[in-house]
């Protein structure tokens, strides 16, 4: 369709990156008596209402006859009465969220979800909208191109010019990537993918596309085929930033630019290692939940919280088959597969959150708890990310032993695909259990009350077992364990650390608690999140508080000053044994025949 001829037309201008303003208009051709127009509160895939309106600077109407007025209806709508003719609505959009679920604009790059530029025209939502994206006049941003994979009409690949979404839906699940980023290309059964990468750094695109396709291989084979035409991730890479957000054809991804990999590198770091795992993540989102998704997201309401106890299968089960692609795709060994496993599962166990809610509930309140985290998190909830990986393996090994090899946790995915994603078809709160215990031809009313309802740990180590894999719990060495390894030292001498129960972080000569543990020494004592500890038994502790008590044996006391809203306190403190909540996974040599064999079939050793 011509562009003029589209209900709906924007035009993009990154008008002032200095200021970080993007101006855009929206036009429509043939307005209603009282015409509204909305911005979302929230961006799907990301749980928590946002108030994207909050950074519309200025806004202005103007009609065939000239200015109209545009009358602020409530904190996300506004609207226009009696316009005649087009109907065109300017405004700015202040742009200074280096996250991949609002805007950026400065002079080095602009980024945007239309989640946060585009107005939608009440009654709209259905029809064509079209999009002309300029380039910035700013002298200081020359040679910008384009990355994105909203459906081009004009202008080569990566130039400006002007695009067309079939509805809402679409033009809001197409972000745009704006700058002078490298990119890398490859193919996958077919479709051409990009790696756009924006920002400084010194790694190998080569490299990284190689890996990528590898991955991206394994999940196109899972589902038998790719569900787009074409997919762009884009990256950004600055100093420690993190973030990944999926959508029906792309990815936005914010990674440490040391996760970046070597040219000539012989082995791959953790570092790099971590965003393959966030590229693994976000491309199996290109089935679960970009189209398997809740019957509660079909169709979206922008207006208001979308309510699903199923993100435990739609987080948990992407964040179990992440890892898993990279060692199916060969860019991990099952060692490192199982150290991984190990540190996902530490995330779970030190959580004593995990006794008080259950991924069902953590995925209903997302809005609430996970997406506003509080200091008191670990100790009130559990994510349904880690929690829900964790029951994704019990289940995947379950249906693996129960139906001697038989039934998978891959077998559960094509169903859904093909029940839900292809289809379009929602999921409904209990699809996919009765589709695991379907394919199986097992009731697992019990396992998925155990799992998904129920708040006591899931038999971690028998499940293991019979797959000949050992599941161990230690003590923390230090405060930077995340557990997946043995320990150099014996769990009897870990025991005998002195232990607090905080988590902190180095602050103003001293320690800052950013969390106080249930049960432990320091919740005991009346230590709370934002003391800042100064010293211990009168030495300055210099951010060393954990280990500086690790030093010393559970039950002696030690003398802390510390400071609470700028009050010098003293708190003496009756040190206590750290529990064992460090998860590690390890071969084990006495499996039997059958064991080895089920273990065989999951990771390969
Ligand atoms: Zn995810």
């Amino acid at each position: 369709m011509p562009l003029m001829n589209a209900p709906v037309t924007y035009h993009v201008t990154p008008s002032h990156p200095g200021a970080h303003i993007f101006t855009v208009t929206v036009t429509l051709a043939r307005p209603a008596a009282e015409q509204v127009f909305t911005l979302p509160t929230w961006i799907p895939g990301s749980y928590m209402i946002r108030e994207f309106s909050q950074h519309i600077v200025q806004i202005a109407g103007a009609d065939a006859a000239g200015p109209v007025a545009v009358k602020k209806l409530d904190k996300r709508a506004w609207s226009v009465t009696g316009a005649r003719g087009p109907l065109t609505l300017t405004y700015e959009v202040y742009a200074w969220d280096l996250s991949v679920r609002k805007a950026h604009l400065d002079q080095t790059h602009g980024f945007f979800n239309g989640t946060s530029l585009f107005l939608s025209p009440e009654g709209f939502a259905d029809q064509p909208h079209a999009v002309t994206l300029h380039p910035p006049a700013d002298p200081k941003c020359v040679g910008w191109k384009v990355a994105t994979t909203l459906p081009r009409i004009s202008g080569g690949p990566h130039d400006f010019g002007d695009f067309l979404a079939a509805d809402y839906d679409e033009l809001i699940d197409h972000p745009v990537e704006l700058g002078t980023f490298e990119v890398a290309g490859f193919e996958v059964a077919g479709v051409p993918h990009e790696i756009a990468v924006t920002g400084v750094h010194s790694g190998d695109l080569g490299i990284l596309a190689a890996d990528s396709q590898a991955i991206c291989a394994v999940f196109a084979e899972l589902f038998g085929g790719l569900p787009m035409e074409r997919y762009l991730f884009q990256l950004t890479v600055e100093t420690s930033g993190y973030g990944g957000l999926e959508h029906r054809a792309s990815t936005a991804l914010i990674h440490p630019r040391a996760g970046m990999p070597r040219a000539g590198q012989t082995s791959r770091s953790d570092d790099y290692i971590g965003l393959l795992g966030l590229i693994s993540h976000e491309y199996f989102h290109l089935w679960n939940v970009k189209r398997i998704k809740p019957e509660a997201f079909l169709p979206y309401d922008l207006s208001a919280e979308g309510y699903t106890t199923q993100l435990w299968a739609f987080e948990g089960f992407t964040s179990y088959f992440d890892d898993l692609g990279l060692l199916r795709a060969g860019v991990i060994d099952a060692e490192k597969y199982l150290t991984l496993l190990g540190r996902s599962a530490t995330r779970v166990y030190t959580a004593s959150g995990r006794l008080k809610q259950s991924v069902a509930d953590s995925s209903f309140d997302a809005w609430v708890k996970l997406y506003r985290a509080d200091e008191n998190a670990s100790n009130a909830m559990i994510s349904y990310y880690t929690k829900g990986a964790l029951v994704a393996l019990a289940l995947d090994l379950t249906l693996r032993q129960r139906s001697e090899g038989r039934v998978c946790l891959d077998d559960v995915m094509r169903a859904l695909w093909e029940r839900h994603g292809r289809p379009g078809v929602g999921v409904p709160e209990d699809g996919v259990e009765k589709i695991a215990a379907e394919l199986l031809g097992e009731d697992l009313t019990e396992f998925f009350d155990l799992a998904v309802r129920g708040t006591t740990d899931l038999p971690m180590a028998e499940i293991l077992a019979g797959f000949g894999v050992g599941f161990r719990l230690r003590p923390m060495e230090s405060a930077s364990d995340r557990g997946g390894k043995a320990s150099g030292k014996s769990a009897e001498v870990l025991r005998g650390q002195g232990h607090l129960g905080i988590k902190t972080r180095s602050a103003e000569g001293g320690s800052r608690i950013t969390a106080v543990l249930d049960g432990g020494a320091a919740q005991d004592a009346g230590l709370s999140a934002e003391d800042v500890v100064i010293a211990v038994d009168g030495l300055r502790c210099d951010g060393k508080l954990i280990e500086i008590c690790a030093e010393r044996a559970p039950g002696e006391t030690v003398s802390l000053h510390l400071f609470r809203r700028g009050v010098l306190m003293t708190f003496t403190v009756t040190l206590g044994s750290p529990p064992d909540e460090v998860v590690y996974l390890e071969l084990l040599e006495d499996a039997d025949e059958a064991a080895l064999a089920r273990r065989r079939a999951w990771i390969g050793v």
